[in-house]
């Protein structure tokens, strides 16, 4: 088993290392820079977003909030552009918190999808990967993230693609609309 969140921090709040990230070409930041300082453990995790299903937004939104939907799934669009080309996310229509709490019939068709969409996303031409991502510590509400990052742009690549979208200026409305109807068309 995994340590205690307070033999963790006990152990690492006078150990915290800096990483050498002027050597890392997709570091989106430049200067000086320290960690900052862990603080302890809570009691308990904090809550997140629609905690059980109660007052889960992604619950009451209806369809027409939505960029494509079917009987158990519907994806989410940004309501305005982003840095990155495209994010899109996945949602299971009905209230799960975790990919484990899915009935496997479900999953088996959670598969399926994460590759439709990595695909129609990718097919709209200049992207040079689709990120398909779960972090799920803000809303409860099952959701997976698809990050679009450009082509051709080796400091792009990687895990800070998703920091470098608050990096780079929004991608002009036109095009991005343009993007997402592609998109949903793709998907049928
Ligand atoms: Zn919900």
């Amino acid at each position: 088993m995994p340590e205690l969140p307070e033999e963790l921090y006990a152990r690492a709040k006078d150990a915290l290392r800096m990483p050498p990230v002027e050597d890392w070409e997709t570091f989106p930041f430049d200067g000086e820079m320290r960690p900052r300082a862990l603080r302890p453990p809570e009691d308990r995790e904090r809550p997140r977003f629609g905690e059980g299903g109660v007052d889960c937004h992604r619950c009451a939104a209806p369809d027409d909030e939505y960029l494509w939907v079917n009987e158990r799934w519907r994806l989410w669009a940004f309501p305005e552009p982003t840095g990155l080309p495209l994010i899109v996310l996945l949602e299971s229509r009905e209230h799960y918190a975790e990919p484990g709490d899915l009935p496997d019939e479900l999953a088996a068709d959670l598969g399926v999808m994460l590759a439709r969409i990595e695909g129609a996303i990718r097919g709209l031409g200049n992207i040079g990967r689709v990120h398909v991502c779960r972090w799920g510590d803000g809303g409860e509400h099952l959701h997976w993230w698809f990050l679009a990052r450009p082509a051709r742009i080796p400091q792009l690549i990687g895990s800070f693609a998703a920091i470098w979208d608050d990096v780079l200026p929004p991608v002009p409305e036109e095009q991005w609309r343009a993007d997402l109807a592609a998109l949903a068309a793709a998907l049928g």
